[in-house]
C-alpha cells in the first residue's frame, strides 16, 4: 500500500483524494515517527487521473491537523460543551432517540445525511444500516440541493437510481455542456480529473466544445461557442434541440427503436417548441440553436451533459430527462463517445437480465406536499417538518456530516427549527453552525485516518477503475471511525450490540452474492465464502465480498484471475480496468426492459414548462446563480487556511449594464433581497454574466455565535447565499430546490 523514501522515517501512502467526486490519486508523504502527513502530491501511476490534482487536495493535511476539528464526543451543557467518553456519548444519544420515539412514535425523528458521507466508503455501507433501524420516513439529504432531478429522470428512464449516461469525454467529438463547470469541478456526475487536460485533448483530436450558461465560467472560456441562457430555461432550449433534429431530420434512431418506448411521443411534444418560440425566453436566438442541434448531430460522436445548474431549478427533472433525450435520438446514447453506463468492479454480476427496479417516488409526501424519491424527502420541506407544529412534528434530528443550515434553502427559518427541536444528535467532526445546536456532537476519524474505496463514484467515472485508499496515518486510540459510530447507534437504537449489526450486514450481503443459481457466485457457500473473507468487522469485509462477487471478480476461485480486496491492495496506484462501453439493454431495469423516453411523470410536467413560457416572456428581472470555485467544495474547508487565504472569493457577480441601471461599483457592496431574506455582499462587476444574473458562490456565512471554526469565521467568513433562496421555489417533480434562477432585488448597500 506504501512505498519507503529514501528516509526510513518517511513512506509515501498510495490512495484516492475523497475531498471531490474527482477521486483523483494522491500520494501522501507521511512521517512514520511523528504519525503525521507530510505533503500531498498527484499519483502519476492512478489510472484515472494521472498525477493530475486541484489545490483542495493540500486542504488534506489541514484538516488532518486542524485544531477545531473535534477529536472526542462533546456533550452541550447548557451554553457551553463538555468532552465525554464513547460510552457516555452513545448512551446519551441512543436514549435521546429512543424516547423521542417512545413518546411521539418512529416519525418523530427525521434524518439529514450531507455530502461527506458518500466519500467515506464505511458511511455508505452502514448508513443504511442506522437508517433502517430509526424506520423513519423523514429521511432528508444533500441529494435534494443537488443532483436528485438526474436520478430520478435516471430512474424513469432507464430503471435505477444510479442510471446515469456518463459523457466519453475521453472519445466524443463533439461536447456539449450545460449549467456545469466542470474545469473547476472535474466533474460532477461525471468523475473526470484534470478536465481540463481532457477538454485540450479534446480540442487537439479537433472535436468541439460548447457551453450552455448564464456565466462565462472557465469552462466556457475554453469554449469553440458559448451561449448565455436565461437560468431555468434549459429544457426550453433543449426541447427547441431535439425539435430541430426532428424537424430536419437529423435524428439517428435505428439502434433506439428496438430498445426504447416513447419515440414518437418525443417527437410530438417537441413540435410546439420550435427555436423561434423559446428563443424570447432562454435569451438564444433561434439560429444559434439550430446550428447547435446541426454541428451536434453532424458530429461523429457527441454528448450532452448537464449538471448542478440544470437540476437545481424550477425544471430540473425535465431538463436531466431531456439531455438523455438529445443523447439518444442522435445514435449517441449507448454508444462509444457519446454517453455511456461505467461497469464498476462493484456492480452486480449475477447471471441473467438484473431484476426491475420498482419506481421509489411519492409513496408518502412532507407535510407541505412535496413527494418522497429513493425513500427521502426533499430537504427544502425539513424546516416545515419541524416548525408547522401538530402531533405529527419532527421532535428530533440525527444528522450525518452534514451542515443543513448553511447548506439548504431559507437558511434563516431552518436554523430557527433546529434550534427548537427537542432533541439532536449530530455526527460531525466540527461545531459548525448547525451542529451548534446539537445535544451531543459524535467526532468521527478524519479521512486520512481512514480507508476508503469509492462505492459510488466509480459509478459516474469517465473510465473503469478500482483503488483502494489504505489510511495514511494511524487515529488515536480512543477515536472511532463514522461506521463504528453507525453500527453503534444502529445496534443501540435496537438494543443490540454494534457486532451484531455487523454480523447482519454480511450475513444479509452473502445472501444476495453467493451460494444460490441467481447469485453471482452459485458454487461457493455462504459458510466458504465467510471463512474465505476472515473475521476482522467493518467495511473491508464487506467491500472484499462486492469486489469478487462483482464482473471483474474472483468469484472465490483461484483458478480465476480476478479482482479481490487482496489483489487490490497488491495494485497500491489502482487498476485500470478499460474505458466505458456499451451495456444496453442489459442495464435496463424499467419494468419494460426498456428506455422509458417519454416517461408519464415528464410528459404531464410539460404543460408546467409551456406555461413558463407564456407567463414570463421577455426579461423578467434579476435573478441569483450559484457558482463553483477551486478552492472550495463543501462549506468545512473554510476552515482550511491553506484554502480559504488569499482575496474574497465570496463576492456577487453583476454584468457591467446591471451595475451601471444600480449604481453598483465595482469593489462596493450591495444589498440583496429575496422573498425570504436579504443580505450584503462585495460586488465585482464582470461582463461574465448574463445581463439580469448575478451570481454568489455556497457554502460561506460563517462567523456565527458559537460555531467552532476559527479560520473561517475569522479569515473568510463571507455570507450564506442561502438566506436568500427560497424552500418554496423548487421542482416540484423531484421537490429539488431551486438554488438556480432565485427572484432577487439588488441596490448599493
Ligand atoms: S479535484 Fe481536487 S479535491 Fe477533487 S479529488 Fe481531485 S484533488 Fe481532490
Amino acid at each position: 500500500m506504501s512505498t519507503a523514501t529514501e528516509a526510513a522515517t518517511e513512506r509515501v501512502v498510495h490512495r484516492s483524494c475523497p475531498l471531490c467526486e474527482a477521486t483523483c490519486g494522491i500520494d501522501v508523504r507521511v512521517d512514520i515517527t511523528a504519525n503525521r502527513a507530510l505533503s500531498v502530491r498527484g499519483d502519476e501511476k492512478d489510472p484515472l487521473s494521472a498525477g493530475y490534482i486541484c489545490p483542495k487536495a493540500h486542504g488534506l493535511i489541514g484538516l488532518q491537523d486542524d485544531p477545531d476539528r473535534l477529536r472526542r464526543p462533546l456533550r452541550r451543557d447548557g451554553s457551553t460543551w463538555r468532552e465525554i467518553d464513547w460510552e457516555e456519548a452513545f448512551a446519551f444519544a441512543a436514549s435521546g432517540l429512543r424516547e423521542i420515539r417512545e413518546a411521539h412514535g418512529a416519525n418523530a425523528l427525521a434524518a439529514y445525511v450531507g455530502n461527506p458521507n458518500v466519500h467515506d466508503m464505511g458511511s455508505m455501507i452502514y448508513l443504511r444500516v442506522l437508517l433502517r433501524a430509526l424506520d423513519t420516513k423523514k429521511r432528508f439529504s444533500a441529494s435534494s440541493v443537488d443532483q436528485l432531478p438526474k436520478q430520478l429522470s435516471g430512474a424513469l428512464m432507464f430503471g435505477g437510481s444510479l442510471s446515469i449516461p456518463i459523457p466519453d469525454v475521453d472519445h466524443t467529438d463533439f461536447l456539449l455542456v450545460l449549467g456545469a463547470n466542470p474545469v473547476v469541478s472535474n466533474g460532477s456526475l461525471m468523475t473526470a480529473p484534470d478536465m481540463r487536460g481532457r477538454l485540450r485533448r479534446l480540442a487537439e483530436r479537433g472535436g468541439k466544445l460548447v457551453v450552455v450558461d448564464p456565466r462565462r465560467s472557465e469552462t466556457a472560456r475554453l469554449a469553440d461557442r458559448h451561449l448565455f441562457i436565461q437560468p431555468g430555461t434549459d429544457a426550453l432550449f433543449l426541447f427547441s434541440l431535439i425539435h430541430v433534429l426532428f424537424e430536419e431530420e437529423l435524428t439517428d434512431t435505428e439502434r433506439l427503436e428496438t430498445l426504447c418506448n416513447g419515440l414518437d411521443e418525443v417527437h410530438a411534444l417537441s413540435r410546439e417548441f420550435a427555436p423561434e418560440i423559446t428563443a424570447d425566453v432562454t435569451g438564444i436566438d433561434a439560429a444559434d440553436t439550430r446550428s447547435v442541434a446541426r454541428d451536434f448531430a453532424a458530429a461523429r460522436t457527441a454528448a450532452c451533459y448537464g449538471r448542478i445548474g440544470t437540476c437545481t431549478q424550477e425544471f430540473g427533472t425535465l431538463t436531466s430527462w431531456l439531455v438523455d433525450v438529445v443523447n439518444a435520438i442522435t445514435g449517441n446514447l449507448d454508444r462509444e463517445g457519446g454517453a455511456l453506463f461505467p461497469l464498476t468492479a462493484t456492480s452486480s454480476a449475477a447471471p441473467g437480465p438484473p431484476p426491475v427496479t420498482p419506481l421509489a417516488h411519492a409513496r408518502w409526501r412532507s407535510k407541505s406536499g412535496l413527494p418522497e424519491t429513493f425513500g427521502e424527502l426533499p430537504v427544502a420541506s425539513l424546516a416545515g417538518e419541524i416548525d408547522s407544529g401538530g402531533d405529527d412534528r419532527v421532535h428530533a434530528l440525527l444528522a450525518v456530516a452534514g451542515n443543513p443550515v448553511l447548506s439548504t434553502p431559507n437558511s434563516a427559518r431552518l436554523a430557527k427549527a433546529v434550534e427548537s427541536l427537542d432533541f439532536f444528535v449530530a455526527v460531525d467532526f466540527y461545531l459548525n453552525e448547525s451542529t451548534r445546536f446539537a445535544d451531543i456532537i459524535l467526532p468521527p476519524t478524519a479521512p486520512l485516518e481512514r480507508s476508503h474505496y469509492d462505492l459510488v463514484f466509480n459509478e459516474l467515472a469517465v473510465r473503469n477503475v478500482a483503488k483502494y485508499s489504505p489510511p495514511a496515518v494511524q487515529h488515536e486510540p480512543e477515536a472511532r471511525h463514522q461506521w463504528q459510530i453507525l453500527c453503534e447507534l444502529a445496534g443501540r437504537l435496537h438494543g443490540a450490540n454494534a457486532d451484531v449489526v455487523d454480523e447482519l450486514a454480511i450475513d444479509s450481503l452473502l445472501g444476495s452474492c453467493v451460494g444460490r443459481e441467481e447469485t453471482a457466485c452459485p458454487n461457493v457457500s455462504k459458510e466458504d465464502a465467510r471463512t474465505a473473507l476472515g473475521e476482522e468487522r467493518g467495511p473491508e469485509r464487506l467491500l472484499d465480498l462486492m469486489l469478487r462477487a462483482g464482473p471483474y471478480g474472483d468469484r472465490f476461485d483461484d483458478a480465476r484471475d480476478g479482482l479481490s480486496l487482496a489483489k487490490l491492495k497488491a495494485s497500491p496506484h489502482g487498476v485500470d480496468l478499460g474505458p466505458l462501453r456499451p451495456q444496453l439493454p442489459d442495464r435496463l431495469t424499467t419494468e419494460s426492459r426498456r428506455i422509458e423516453l417519454a416517461p408519464q411523470l415528464l410528459v404531464d410536467d410539460v404543460e408546467r414548462l409551456r406555461s413558463r413560457l407564456e407567463e414570463r416572456p421577455g426579461h423578467p428581472g434579476l435573478v441569483l446563480i450559484g457558482r463553483r470555485q477551486v478552492r472550495t467544495n463543501n462549506s468545512w474547508m473554510h476552515n482550511i487556511h491553506a484554502l480559504a487565504k488569499g482575496r474574497d472569493r465570496c463576492t456577487l457577480l453583476v454584468h457591467p449594464d446591471d451595475a451601471r441601471a444600480l449604481r453598483l461599483e465595482d469593489g462596493g457592496r450591495a444589498c440583496v433581497r429575496s422573498r425570504v431574506g436579504k443580505l450584503v455582499a462585495p460586488v465585482v462587476v464582470s461582463d461574465e454574466m448574463m445581463p439580469g444574473v448575478v451570481s454568489l458562490p455556497h457554502g460561506f456565512g460563517h462567523g456565527t455565535p458559537g460555531v467552532r471554526l476559527s479560520v473561517a469565521s475569522n479569515l473568510a467568513p463571507g455570507v450564506n447565499i442561502n438566506l436568500l433562496t427560497d424552500e418554496t421555489f423548487l421542482d416540484p417533480v423531484s421537490g429539488n430546490a431551486g438554488l438556480s434562477g432565485v427572484p432577487v432585488e439588488v441596490e448599493p448597500a
